[in-house]
């Protein structure tokens, strides 16, 4: 299969962002509804105009300070996740001391194992959700199984496309939660701390980027981009922008 997208095609972003999701099923780390779950959010990228409105923008900050802030911040990760911002992902992590956890909806050790490895091969040293010894509390899915010095023990989550549920469940136990998720109506980011309504390609480079600006910044610096974000005008910005369908 060749991926070469020509830069001049007006899709080109969104189809080699395609192209990887694709690959990450050929390569055993994102299941077939991975694709269903890519096809979603490339509608809405497209009525977003396919970049970071200043709403996601501000947003963005908001999580990296948060991540800094916390005792212990988690990323979890599904194959989604893995096969499109691997690199993002190692990022992260290294600039906020975050622990990285393989959680999945249609888990496998197999696929888990395959999205753990492959973070290690972009880098990252110690990758969680292998052994779940723990739940959470209340659901059913697969989802629940988490490690206990993980997910289960974290006091920041952040969840790229999060099934609702568990969004749900996490905010019942008391979890601060950055969602990122191109829908703002959908459940996940509805019950997020910080809704980030941005693709995942360039969401996470980003707030891996406002961590590292954030890191060099005072402590009262990092409260007020926590205090001054506004988790509801975001959503609301980014419905707007979605429905209005002004592209610039
Ligand atoms: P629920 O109602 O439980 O939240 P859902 O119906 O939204 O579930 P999915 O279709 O699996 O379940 O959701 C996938 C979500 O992920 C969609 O909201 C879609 O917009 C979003 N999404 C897909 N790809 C990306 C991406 N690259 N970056 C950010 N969000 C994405
Ligand atoms: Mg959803």
């Amino acid at each position: 299969m060749t991926t070469e997208v020509p830069d001049e095609h007006p899709r080109s972003d969104s189809l080699r962002t395609r192209h990887r999701i694709e690959a990450g099923v050929d390569a055993g780390l994102t299941h077939k509804q991975g694709l269903i779950a890519e096809g979603r959010g490339e509608a809405f990228d497209y009525l977003l105009g396919e970049r970071t409105i200043p709403s996601a923008e501000r947003a963005e900050r908001a999580a990296a300070a948060h991540l800094l802030r916390a005792e212990q911040p988690v990323i979890s990760v599904n194959g989604n996740a893995a096969a499109l911002v691997p690199d993002g992902i190692v990022a992260l992590a290294d600039a906020t001391g975050a622990t990285i956890e393989v959680n999945l909806f249609n888990r496998t050790d197999e696929r888990v194992a395959a999205i753990a490895d492959h973070l290690r091969a972009h880098g990252a040293t110690e990758v969680e959700g292998e052994h779940a010894d723990a739940r959470i509390p209340g659901l059913a899915s697969e989802r629940a199984k988490v490690a206990a010095d993980g997910i289960h023990a974290a006091d920041v989550v952040l969840v790229p496309l999060e099934d609702g549920d568990r969004a749900e469940a996490l905010d019942e136990m008391g979890k601060v939660e950055v969602v990122v998720d191109l829908n703002p109506l959908s459940r996940s980011p509805q019950v997020a701390a910080v809704p980030v309504v941005d693709n995942l390609v360039r969401a996470i480079p980003n707030i891996a980027a406002h961590a590292r600006a954030l890191a060099d910044r005072s402590a009262a610096d990092r409260e007020r981009a926590i205090d001054e974000f506004d988790r509801e005008e975001a959503l609301e910005a980014a419905e707007q922008t979605i429905r209005t369908g002004e592209l610039d």
